[in-house]
């Protein structure tokens, strides 16, 4: 048998594809619709708990797919309850992590989108390492799968802030985002989700184009000087500040939610005035919000969190420009599981596949 195609997620199928299925192994297209029900109502495992579609559907598919194309490790809740990493290993054995974010009423899954990340911002351990590979839309979905099936709790809301640049992996990513708003998927609305990315300019304008403009976006900025984000970011200088905010100003136009900047705050490298100045003339013309991430450290780097009153001062000249701003408070920060701080780092520690 071809194992590669064993390994291909049922959570990737929209409905035209189940339909499709259904109708290829020989039954009727609504079978495929059933199956979709069986996914997302119930997140199913394995084809057999499917008991309303026939013996002999279920055995054809499972031939070319799996409904556990990630096989869940470890749940570990934080010490105040409010996030819990999930850890997944995939089909050809590597690791990946989920984080469920438990605050205000609403359940918010952070969703990675590759095993790694090519970007290589200094500051973050996602970029660390070698890139493996880009995550399957099934295996993107699957985490969200995964989430509501382990705890039992409706998921309310994505964000797309865990390991990897979204759209880096763009297909899959828009693929996982249909699925995950279909009234016959998820069915989560779009103000309900939010992808963020490093700034690829290009893709961006596409993915405002795709889901016209209702999918949140998220921009990470992290300095408003062109030299001192070329240090933190690499991708800068492929698209650099100038022509972020060309594109920014461009796809606004388009964009029916309010663009957020995220901002991580490193002591001494991003932190003064001029750059909350800047930052400031920048983001008051595209109207956007601010999320200010205060810098969580990683081993490789010795940078710095700066203190809590520079993060006040900052936030506060942000405001006294009028704009609206967020501290991000480092949720779980004991299991290291705050969104956008997953790591494979355990990777050596476990048994192989
Ligand atoms: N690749 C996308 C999405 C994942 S990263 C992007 O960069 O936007 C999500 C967020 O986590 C980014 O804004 C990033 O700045 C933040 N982040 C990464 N490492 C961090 C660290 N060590 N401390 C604080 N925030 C960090
Ligand atoms: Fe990749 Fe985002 Fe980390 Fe940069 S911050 S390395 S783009 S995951």
């Amino acid at each position: 048998m071809d194992l590669k195609k064993i390994a291909e997620s049922v959570y990737g199928l929209t409905l035209a594809e189940a339909e499709e299925l259904a109708r290829r192994l020989g039954h009727p297209a609504y079978r495929g619709r059933q199956l979709l029900e069986w996914l997302y109502r119930h997140q199913l495992t394995e084809f057999d708990q499917a008991k309303t579609l026939p013996a002999d559907l279920r055995k054809k598919i499972s031939e070319t797919h799996t409904a556990r194309a990630l096989e869940l490790l470890e749940a570990n809740r934080s010490s105040n309850g409010e996030s819990t990493k999930f850890l997944y290993r995939t089909h050809d054995g590597r690791l990946l992590e989920t984080v469920l974010i438990s605050q205000q009423g609403r359940e918010t899954v952070c969703v990675s989108t590759q095993l790694g990340c090519k970007m290589g911002c200094v500051f973050c351990a996602s970029g660390k390492g070698k890139f493996g590979r880009n995550l399957s839309s099934g295996e993107i979905v699957e985490q969200v799968a995964g989430v509501t099936r382990t705890t039992g709790r409706r998921v309310s809301n994505i964000v797309y802030m865990g390991m990897g640049e979204p759209l880096d992996n763009f297909e899959a990513t828009m693929k996982s985002l249909d699925i995950l708003q279909a009234p016959w998927g998820f069915g989560i609305g779009s103000r309900r989700i939010t992808v963020s990315t490093s700034g690829i300019t290009p893709k961006m304008v596409e993915f405002v184009r795709r889901h016209e403009g209702r999918v949140r976006l998220s921009v990470s900025l992290h300095s408003s000087s062109d030299k001192t984000r070329t240090e933190l970011m690499p991708i800068n200088k492929r698209y650099n500040l100038p022509e972020l905010i060309k594109t920014l100003t461009e796809i606004n136009r388009t964009l029916k939610r309010e663009i957020t900047f995220e901002f991580t705050l490193i002591d001494g490298i991003n932190d003064s005035r001029e750059e909350a100045e800047t930052l400031a003339k920048i983001s008051k013309p595209l109207a956007a919000k601010i999320n200010l991430i205060p810098y969580n450290p990683i081993r490789e780097m010795d940078f710095k969190t700066p203190s809590k009153a520079k993060v006040e001062s900052f936030q506060k000249i942000l405001e006294a420009h009028g704009l609206r701003v967020t501290v991000r408070q480092t949720a779980g920060r004991d299991i290291n599981a705050a969104c956008g701080q997953l790591r494979l780092d355990r990777e050596k520690d476990l048994p192989a596949a």
